[in-house]
């Protein structure tokens, strides 16, 4: 099936976080293509970041990669920053960043707790926090968080992840609340098993259980999350807000 391209996106500039690898560059090749200018922060694949803004670049897109730990406030109020000067402005912003630190809660550390709520949690917060002053003075703006199935269902050996996501869920819904009357719609995104790095370390028993548990029968790719992120930036949802997309192929119906 060929694909039309569509420009939804032209002339904007989104942040990423998380964009070096996986669905975070997805997203990133996907608003590029839409015409999206984009700034992507990472931190462990900053190397990747780099590269993948040197590609977009090459698209005719402005593209910066900035090194940043998301769970930090601070930084993160240092990254729009730096990300409106490369980029001239900001139109939306899409939190990604994610890790996991499986195991059964009554073997879950401090630190795996900790971590995991820190860079899901905290660091969706942090750059949701950043930016809303940015969009409520231009009236405008548009937050994409990614989720998960898992901190809808509940997922075994997954308190913490499961614990973050549906703390981005809330985070969410309150946001769209609190910036809809500066014209600022927030939505989740939240995916299924997708093939990336994260999901390589799943065993294949579970991998092949969440394919078979899907109505697709089939795990999910990358740019099938980054097209619906794009719709939810694009002007095409104006009047979606505080709603959570599931794309999972049918895994949790
Ligand atoms: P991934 O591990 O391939 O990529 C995650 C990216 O986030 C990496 O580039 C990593 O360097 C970056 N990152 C991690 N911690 C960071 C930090 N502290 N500061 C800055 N950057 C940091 O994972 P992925 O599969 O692409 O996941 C992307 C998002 O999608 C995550 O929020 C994840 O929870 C969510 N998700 C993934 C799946 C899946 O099956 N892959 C399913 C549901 C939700």
């Amino acid at each position: 099936m060929t694909r039309t391209m569509k420009r939804d996106l032209a002339g904007q500039a989104t942040l990423v976080t998380g964009g070096g690898r996986g669905i975070g560059a997805a997203i990133a090749r996907e608003l590029a293509q839409q015409g999206s200018d984009v700034a992507l922060v990472d931190l462990g694949a900053f190397d990747d970041a780099e590269r993948l803004a040197a590609e977009l670049r090459a698209m005719g897109r402005k593209a910066v990669a900035l090194k940043a730990d998301v769970s930090d406030f601070a930084a993160a109020e240092a990254a729009v920053a730096a990300a409106v000067a490369a980029l001239g402005k900001l139109d939306g912003i899409v939190c990604n960043a994610g890790i996991t630190r499986d195991g059964v809660s009554w073997k879950m550390t401090e630190a795996a707790w900790d971590a995991v709520l820190d860079v899901n949690l905290k660091g969706c917060f942090a750059y949701c926090r950043a930016a809303a002053p940015l969009f409520r003075a231009q009236q405008g703006g548009r937050i994409v968080t990614i989720a998960s199935i898992n901190g809808m269902r509940g997922k075994f050996g997954q308190s913490n992840y499961a614990a973050s996501k549906a703390g981005v869920i809330g985070l969410t819904k309150t946001l769209a609340r609190e910036l809809g009357p500066s014209g600022v719609n927030v939505n989740c995104v939240a995916p299924g098993f997708i093939r990336t790095e994260m999901t390589d370390i799943v065993p294949p028993v579970v991998l092949e259980r969440a394919s078979a548990e899907s109505a697709l029968g089939r795990l999910g790719e990358p740019d099938e999350v980054a097209s619906v992120v794009a719709f939810l930036l694009s002007d095409r949802a104006r009047y979606v807000t505080g709603e959570v997309i599931k794309v999972d192929g049918g895994q949790y119906t």
